[in-house]
């Protein structure tokens, strides 16, 4: 495994790769690694011939007011759990290789890039689309995979792909869990024990409506909305955000429940802030 930090060392290197006909995978992150990120890289490995796993703080995607200072950088741990996986280059550049002095030319996201996490968070999902369109730039990937975990950034990133006619192939894998169905996530960490133990909830309130609409046979968006709050104050988690059910491609509220139907929540357990997902396919 390769650690480069240097964009210029990258790119040659890959060069070399593709010309030998080999097809490359990547898979951004911001580091702070879990079993989620080396799930990834796995599906990864399993599609290509070589695997980039980039880390990268990206500060564009951070408001002033949140945890860009604080984000948990653990470097050597990542560069630990990535060697006993089929990685093959770590790509770890500074701010200024990523963002050079005079750097001013931004993606404006896609539409669905305006409700949920992006009314929350206004300027995000400039910085996600913008750092990823980058790195797969820089890298020429024949494939990018990302996680279910962000449903909404994967969502933004296909659609980005396609409006600008992007050849990189996005895949979206599953999210893993802990034993207790927790999403995994760099900023669980932040969590105290308690606050631990009731995080636990979102993902119950997420089953629940699931198995509501899937053994129901007509069931409002308005219900649904109702039984994952009425959970998650069960569980102790007051400040929700947002919990809705969606259109997995265009991520409008759904009114009357038709399946494919995405559950979103975001909800703020202590000063950590979790969000999570369910994906409700039209085979349920
Ligand atoms: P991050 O480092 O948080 O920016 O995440 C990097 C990538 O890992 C994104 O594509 C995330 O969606 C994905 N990811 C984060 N948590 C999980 C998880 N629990 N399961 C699967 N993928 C995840």
């Amino acid at each position: 495994m390769q650690v480069i930090s240097r964009v210029a060392e990258l790119t040659e290197l890959l060069d070399t790769f593709r010309r030998s006909g080999r097809r490359i995978g990547v898979v951004p992150t911001m580091g702070a690694l879990h079993e989620g990120h080396l799930s990834l890289v796995d599906r990864a490995a399993e599609l290509t011939d070589l695997v980039v796993a980039t880390i990268f703080v990206n500060p564009t995607q951070f408001a002033p007011t949140e945890d860009l200072a604080t984000y948990p950088r653990t470097f050597a741990e990542d560069c630990t759990m990535l060697e006993k996986r089929r990685v093959d280059i770590v790509f770890c550049p500074q701010d200024t290789e990523i963002y050079p002095p005079g750097f001013s030319t931004f993606v404006e996201p896609p539409e669905v890039a305006r409700s949920w996490e992006g009314r929350s968070r206004p300027t995000h999902f400039r910085g996600v689309a913008t750092v990823v369109l980058k790195l797969l730039n820089m890298t020429r990937a024949d494939v990018g995979v990302f996680g279910q975990k962000d449903f909404q950034q994967a969502t933004v990133i296909r659609r980005m792909m396609f409006d600008l006619n992007h050849p990189c192939e996005i895949v979206v894998a599953p999210i893993v869990r802990e034993a207790d169905g927790l999403a995994m996530s760099s900023r669980n960490r932040y969590l105290s024990p308690e606050e631990r133990i009731k995080a636990a909830g979102i993902r119950r309130s997420l089953l629940k409506a699931r198995r509501a609409i899937t053994t129901t046979a007509s069931i409002t968006g308005t219900e649904v909305t109702k039984i994952i709050r009425d959970e998650l104050l069960i569980s102790q988690i007051g400040e929700i955000d947002y919990a809705v059910a969606v259109d997995p491609d265009t991520l409008e509220p759904q009114t009357k429940i038709q399946l494919p139907v995405v559950l979103l929540v975001a909800a703020r357990v202590g000063s950590t802030r979790l969000i999570d997902n369910e994906w409700i396919k039209a085979d349920a």
